[in-house]
């Protein structure tokens, strides 16, 4: 059919299991050749493993190629991949046991929409936590930095050197804040071609 049939790669399954915490990736990649297989390679998480299905004739080479741009595209998927609430409440307090021995508590972890201004924001007198649905399709690292940043404020209101202490643990947080001033910094740009029309 086509000179280049394996451009028509279907995208890789979706399959209902969770892709791995921490977007550490899957270590092991399984590759599994099928001659009823001719021209689509797809891939899928399984449990730990990841799956790459490719036509029994390909070559070594192709195949290397394949895999590594299958991992790319699951990768892609799992980083814009949503949290609901529930794995938003399950995320926070993994973090507070991670970052602060449990102590931040919150009562309810949340998306919300109508807040532009702010990436997150809580009620410490409620425990309540709510991020800025603009986070949505952010890197994995920037949505657990907003998310421990309001966690924090469960433990220390304000921002003073108490505040920035109990964050320190958390490696990215320079990288984190970093990346959420390079998209302020883009948003106030006038007339950025392809910017986001919201
Ligand atoms: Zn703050």
């Amino acid at each position: 059919m086509s000179a280049d049939p394996l451009h028509r790669a279907g995208a890789p399954q979706r399959t209902p299991t969770n892709p791995p915490p921490n977007g550490s990736g899957a270590n092991a990649i399984e590759v599994r050749r099928s001659t009823r297989r001719r021209r689509t390679v797809s891939a899928y998480r399984e449990g730990d493993r990841t799956v790459v299905l490719i036509p029994a004739r390909m070559s070594e080479a192709e195949e290397q190629r394949w895999v590594s741009v299958m991992l790319d595209k699951l990768a892609a998927q799992e980083s814009k991949r949503v949290l609901g609430d529930a794995e938003l409440a399950e995320r926070a307090e993994r973090l507070s046991g991670q970052y602060f021995d449990g102590r931040a508590r919150p009562t309810s972890v949340r998306w919300v929409t109508n807040q532009n201004t702010r990436w997150g924001s809580c009620t410490p007198s409620e425990g309540s936590i709510r991020l800025s649905h603009r986070l949505q399709g952010m890197p994995e690292y920037v949505v657990d930095y907003v998310l421990l940043h309001e966690l924090a404020h469960l433990l220390v209101p304000g921002h003073g050197p108490r505040f920035w202490r109990l964050l320190e643990a958390y490696p990215r947080t320079e990288r984190a804040r970093g990346y959420l001033e390079g998209v302020a910094a883009a948003d106030r740009l006038p007339h950025v071609p392809g910017a986001r029309s919201e």
